[in-house]
């Protein structure tokens, strides 16, 4: 069992496979970004490599994500790679869902359990601003296919921005209640590129609950998996609303992670730049009880709390493009 220095048990490992994206998100991305180069970014059986390491020391649920996973090709290998690990629990995939539709039902028969996916407008026009492609189509498509191919829950990230969809959250709250998915409302970050991030664009989760308590009946799920959201059910549906909150509430004591970055650098913390180059003890041909030893060392580093709900807000150097959200 992994437990950092503060007895929390780290069960659970976000891989972020690629930087690469197929939106540009005006939150997420700046005009001046660049790709890391290729030969920077971790191959896949070094992240199998790494996976199999940390699941020997008791990792149990993994997550894909980027950039956009679905731009890497042969993710379904990667994912039959990981299942066949044998004692990984979940593998789920955050995507932006803009080409998940045809890919769905093969990564399912891959080996992949559950899907998150991004959706910060549910106005066509509004989403190609944000993301500066016109792809909102696609996105509902995939959306509807993922509940299809029996992937369940099907979750969607909602990221709140004031003067940018803050005037959309009921839309979103009988978005999940006709469709039956998960909405899950998620306090703006402060994050690397963008340039966008400001304090005063922080809808906080409170302000939501209380926009929808207007309007629906929130009665909280009991049987929620554990994780930093607050999930209801809505009234005569199997939809629900969540709200995750790093910006108004302590969530650190329940942390269960660590991130694996797409250049190969465990990141302890999302909220601190301190991080640890496996790539580099990879190719310098590090054994894997070296391996382990150095995961370790990077959970012992995780801080007890890292998330400052007042005061100044330190902007972290990469955005999420490059972590892996
Ligand atoms: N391409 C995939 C997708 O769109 O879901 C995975 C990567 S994306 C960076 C993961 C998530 O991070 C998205 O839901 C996105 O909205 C969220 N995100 C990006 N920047 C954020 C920020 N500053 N605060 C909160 N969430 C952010």
């Amino acid at each position: 069992m992994l437990t950092d220095n503060f007895n929390r048990v780290i069960n659970y490992l976000r891989v972020s496979i690629t930087d690469r994206c197929d939106l540009r998100c005006r939150y997420c991305t700046d005009s001046g970004f660049s790709f890391t180069p290729h030969p920077e970014i971790l191959r896949y059986e070094e992240i199998i490599r790494f996976v199999r390491i940390a699941a020997s020391l008791g990792v149990k649920k993994i997550r894909l994500t980027g950039g956009e996973p679905l731009r890497r090709k042969d993710l379904s290998f990667l994912l039959k790679q990981i299942d066949a690990i044998g004692s990984i629990d979940d593998i789920s995939l955050t995507t932006n869902g803009v080409e998940l539709a045809d890919a769905v039902e093969t990564l399912r028969d891959a080996g992949l359990r559950r899907v998150n996916i991004s959706l910060d407008s549910l106005r066509p026009e509004r989403f190609a601003y944000i993301t500066r492609v016109d792809a909102f189509d696609k996105v509902i498509r995939s959306i509807d296919a993922a509940k299809r191919a029996g992937l369940h829950p099907v979750k969607i990230n909602t990221v709140i921005i004031k003067g940018f969809n803050d005037d959309e959250v009921l839309d979103f709250a009988e978005f999940a209640r006709n469709r039956g998915v998960q909405v899950r409302f998620i306090e703006f970050m402060p994050f690397g590129d963008g340039g966008l991030w400001d304090r005063s664009r922080i809808v906080g989760s409170a302000y939501l609950e209380e926009q929808i308590r207007r309007v629906h009946d929130l009665h909280p799920s009991l049987n929620s998996e554990k994780g930093p959201a607050k999930m209801f059910h809505l009234n005569g549906s199997t939809g629900q609303v969540g709200f995750i909150s790093p910006m108004s509430t302590h969530i650190c004591h329940e942390c269960n992670r660590i991130r694996l970055t797409p250049d190969g650098k465990i990141k302890p913390c999302l909220f601190s730049d301190t991080e640890y180059d496996v790539k580099a003890l990879f190719r310098q041909g590090a054994l894997d009880n070296e391996v382990a030893d150095f995961v370790r060392s990077a959970v012992m580093a995780k801080p007890e709390r890292k998330v400052e709900t007042t005061g100044a807000i330190r902007k972290c150097q990469r955005s999420m493009r490059n972590i892996g959200g």
